[in-house]
């Protein structure tokens, strides 16, 4: 077999042959080819008692087996299409967390030459190919002073997620309701376990409406100008919350007044999911492991 390493510090080293080594993972495999791969993101937590638990991992399970079957791997063991797989799980326990700490609002960048997931495809899925050919619009947003994409879609600019996370608009809506949306799971949304337990607690308060429906970004842009907007933030396992303050859109910078109006409605989830992960609040959501 033919090597030949780099690296940042001395880019690429002199190329060297050996016999192909007994690996666990072939140079040839599928999975690096073609990207016959799938992940899942779940932490583990060390409560503010020492024991340590899951957060609702039968959702990640469920999706990992969605994921499993649109790849063609396999869901448990049982073999389907590629004849051997394999299956690592790196375990890093997080320590006690406390709100408040890391929660800096993020900028944007909204450009529709870049696709994420498209009807059809595999964006619904925790697929190594999703990820990978994101990597290059990451790096022009910033190179433009932006630190995520915000992803559309469509002609007319759908807002669908912000970099690997799904997103949220808590906004006066177009009837004059307080409302709280997220684009609905209809083929190019991630189903992320964070978006599901927003949704489900936000619903189970009854104090606004909770939608699942398509917003534009020309909707965003009217509301932003009619003072309509009052949190726009991205949800996901690695920050449950994360605010967005800035958006740049067609050359224009969009501010958006997420830090302005607390966040109240971001840090509420922030807490109530924090406190559940850390064990400071009971909760049939927690699976304790330890
Ligand atoms: C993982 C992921 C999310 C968030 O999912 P969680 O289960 O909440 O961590 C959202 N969008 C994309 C594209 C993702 O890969």
């Amino acid at each position: 077999m033919l090597i030949i390493e780099w690296s940042l510090a001395s880019g690429w080293e002199k190329p060297y042959i050996k016999p192909l080594e007994n690996l666990s993972l072939h140079p040839a495999s599928s999975s690096l080819h073609y990207a016959v791969e799938l992940f899942e993101g779940m932490k583990a937590y060390r409560g503010v008692d020492g024991r340590i638990r899951l957060f609702r991992p039968t959702l990640n399970m469920d999706r990992m087996a969605r994921s499993a079957r649109r790849a063609t791997l396999p869901p448990s063991l049982g073999v389907k299409k590629p004849t051997k797989a394999l299956l690592y799980v790196i375990l890093s326990p997080v320590g006690p967390y406390f709100a408040g700490g890391c929660f800096s609002p993020i900028s944007l960048w909204a450009d529709p030459k870049y696709v994420r997931a498209w009807k059809g495809g595999t964006g619904d899925c925790k697929l190594g190919g999703n990820y990978g050919s994101s990597i290059y619009a990451q790096q022009e947003a910033m190179e433009l002073g932006c630190q995520q994409v915000l992803w559309l879609y469509g002609e007319d600019h759908q807002i669908t997620e912000v970099g690997t996370m799904n997103l949220f608009l808590y906004w006066i809506n177009e009837d004059g309701e307080n409302e709280l949306a997220t684009p609905p799971l209809d083929g190019i949304i991630l189903p992320g376990v964070t978006r599901q337990s927003i949704l489900d607690l936000a619903r189970n308060w009854g104090e606004f409406k909770v939608s699942e429906r398509y917003i534009t970004m020309s909707d965003l842009t009217a509301a932003l100008e009619e003072n309509r907007v009052k949190e726009m933030f991205g949800a996901g396992t690695a920050c449950i919350v994360c605010p967005v303050s800035k958006i740049l859109y067609k050359g224009k910078h969009l501010h958006v007044p997420t830090m302005e109006n607390g966040p109240q409605i971001a840090t509420r989830f922030l807490n109530k999911l924090s406190d559940i992960q850390y064990g400071r609040e009971d909760s049939d959501w927690a699976m304790l492991v330890s």
